[in-house]
């Protein structure tokens, strides 16, 4: 193999898919620049309590990566950052990247006292709005570097309180944005995915009812570095839930919402409740669902955990959700399509498991969405994309579909060398 440097690869995002394709190509001695949107690297793995099928903690895939992006020096990091224009053809783009502003520089020592100094707080949405931090923060995931970051939105006109206490002056609230134009011979788009809205399903109760969570609520809980400390709990009064619903294709198979199936939602209810069976063995569980989805390999998972008592299944889609106003607890009403039976269940906590949306917000507008949303895999033009902004999956098929992305971007680099 040539291993020649050859003309740079910019991948946008840093989740499990970019950094994967980052990875690969400085591998075969392709340089990479790798755009981050947010202060850390990662993505949504870091915010998962643990990976299905192993259930192992999902720093393990995230760390071998890091690992590989700090020892290769043809990998240029930028966190805080956005591509803010592409223009050219594969083998040839001009892509400019916006740098920050960076509130805090190199010299924090991230010693915290910015922090006690901050008069506000704002809703920490690393945990997806259930605790709070300060305007000054400690990045979470894998922040890259390891230095706070300020969220100057939520700071009050005139407040300087962190500038004035941190002691390395390593914050300046003036900062400004910087710039960087690059030419490169392909472009990965490797955004990723967000929680369907769920609070646009009205008669799914998110939002009106205090004790229905989603399924990435769920997981911040059961984190032991999350807001609860790890316990699942009721959010009306802190108390762990004696029965749990889960609400299958909340959003997802429904023509109304996502039109496709958001494909790890069913394996990532089962994977939840492995996780109140190992906090609260004897919580009764209910799962809602159209089809129970775990193809392949995940199907043993599947039959391992629902092999015990207290699982009941219902095949049958939601049509109600509503609160009790005493108790908290939620009425759910859906008809049994194999009994024929409509019933109303009542449970102390129900987790809506959300579909998977693709986030193509803030790309250059080169990148043409498809009709769901996603982006095409790009073969042709050097404009690929890679992990759930392309398809929704697991980290697996997330970073099976980055490799080859990866090698399609080679291709591109290769190509234009020897006509360059
Ligand atoms: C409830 C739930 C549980 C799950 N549990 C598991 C599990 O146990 N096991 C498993 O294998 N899979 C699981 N998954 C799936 C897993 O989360 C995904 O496969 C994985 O996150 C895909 O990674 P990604 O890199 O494509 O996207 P992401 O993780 O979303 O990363 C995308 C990155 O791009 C950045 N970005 C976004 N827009 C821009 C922009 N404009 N410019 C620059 N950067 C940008 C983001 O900040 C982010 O860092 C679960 C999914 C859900 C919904």
């Amino acid at each position: 193999m040539n291993l020649e440097p050859c003309k740079p690869v910019l991948v946008i995002g840093g989740g499990i898919a970019g950094l994967t394709a980052a990875v690969e190509l400085a591998d075969a001695g392709c340089p990479v620049i790798l755009v981050e949107q947010s202060p850390s690297l990662g993505g949504q793995v870091t915010r998962l309590h643990q990976y299905f099928p192993k259930l192992c903690p999902p720093t393990c895939g995230i760390e071998m990566h890091l690992r590989r992006v700090r020892d290769n020096d043809a990998i240029t990091v930028h966190t805080n950052a956005e591509v803010t224009e592409v223009s050219g053809t594969r083998g040839d783009f001009r892509v400019t990247v916006r740098l920050g502003p960076d509130y805090v520089s190199e010299t924090c020592t991230a010693c915290g006292e910015c922090v006690a100094a901050c008069p506000v707080e704002r809703p920490d949405l690393f945990n997806y709005g259930l605790s709070k931090t300060k305007a000054v923060y400690l990045p979470r995931g894998v922040p890259y570097p390891v230095r706070y970051a300020i969220d100057r939105a939520a700071c009050p006109s005139e407040c300087s309180a962190c500038e004035k206490a941190c002691r390395y002056g390593a914050v300046n609230l003036s900062a400004a944005a910087d710039w960087r134009k690059y030419h490169v011979s392909a472009v990965i788009a490797a955004t990723g995915w967000q929680p369907y809205d769920v609070g646009r399903i009205e008669y799914l109760g998110f939002g009106r009812c205090a004790n229905v969570v989603t399924n990435v609520m769920v997981e911040r809980m059961a984190a032991a570095d999350g807001p609860t400390g790890g316990v699942i709990q009721r959010p009306s009064d802190g108390r762990p839930p004696r029965s749990v619903a889960f609400v299958q294709c909340a959003g997802s198979r429904d023509e109304n919402h996502l039109p496709y199936c958001s494909s790890v939602c069913c394996t990532a209810s089962i994977k939840q409740i492995s996780y109140l069976r190992a906090q609260q063995p004897e919580t009764a569980i209910t799962v809602f669902y159209i089809d129970l989805r775990t193809p392949g390999r995940l199907e043993e998972f599947r039959s391992r955990v629902l092999a015990g008592a207290k699982v009941k299944l219902v095949k049958g889609k939601v049509a109600k959700v509503e609160e009790k106003a005493e108790s908290g607890n939620v009425a759910v009403t859906a008809e049994d399509v194999l009994s024929g039976r409509k019933e109303t269940l009542e449970f102390d906590l129900v987790v809506l498991a959300t579909g998977m949306a693709p986030r193509t917000e803030g790309l250059p507008p080169v990148f043409e969405a498809d009709e769901y949303g996603f982006l095409p895999s790009g073969d042709g033009d050097g404009l690929l994309s890679a992990g759930c902004v392309h398809r929704p999956g697991e980290v697996s098929s997330s970073v099976r579909n980055a490799t080859a992305a990866a090698l399609k971007a080679y291709q591109a680099a290769k190509r234009s060398e020897r006509h360059a």
